[in-house]
């Protein structure tokens, strides 16, 4: 994939498991309006920024799992979401980052330690979000409101 506008956030991995939009729900608590891309990839692959930004979310975040956020610099009314990351994080809330900068890694399935998931697997154990297995949930905001990621990438 590669882009006029902005970097493929995880270089190396192109194959899409769930577009955008309509589609049935793979696990309890995941949507089935898929509001961003499914980006199946190893525990431990690097994510990158996709353009310059400033981080507005670094943490857990409920059904995307440890989540990280970048509010564009050089487009204001863009935002994208990196869900189910590593809880090892490169950045951290407020940082500015720089375009092709490694922010952060394919998180495990299954996380610990966090008070009260409801998330969790067939064996009963607590995962990253709502997921079924290490990958990249990419998603952009367009003036608030989410949209085809692919829409800023050309084959
Ligand atoms: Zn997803």
């Amino acid at each position: 994939m590669s882009s006029d506008f902005f970097v493929w956030p995880i270089p190396g991995y192109t194959v899409i498991s769930s577009y955008f939009g309509s589609r049935n729900s793979p696990t309890a608590g995941a949507s089935n309006y898929h509001l961003g891309i499914d980006i199946p990839a190893p525990e431990g692959t690097y994510l990158y920024a996709i353009d310059d930004g400033i981080v507005t979310f670094a943490s857990w975040g409920a059904g995307g799992g440890y989540t990280i956020v970048l509010q564009l610099t050089n487009y204001e009314n863009i935002s994208v979401s990196y869900c189910h990351t590593s809880p090892t994080m490169f950045v951290e809330y407020g940082e500015y980052v720089s375009k092709k900068e490694i922010i952060g890694m394919v998180g495990p399935k299954n996380v610990y330690g966090i008070n009260n998931n409801p998330y969790k697997d067939e064996n009963g154990n607590p995962t990253n979000g709502a997921t079924t297995g290490s990958h990249l949930h990419f998603a952009i905001k367009l003036d608030g409101k989410n949209v085809n990621p692919l829409n800023y990438y050309t084959n």
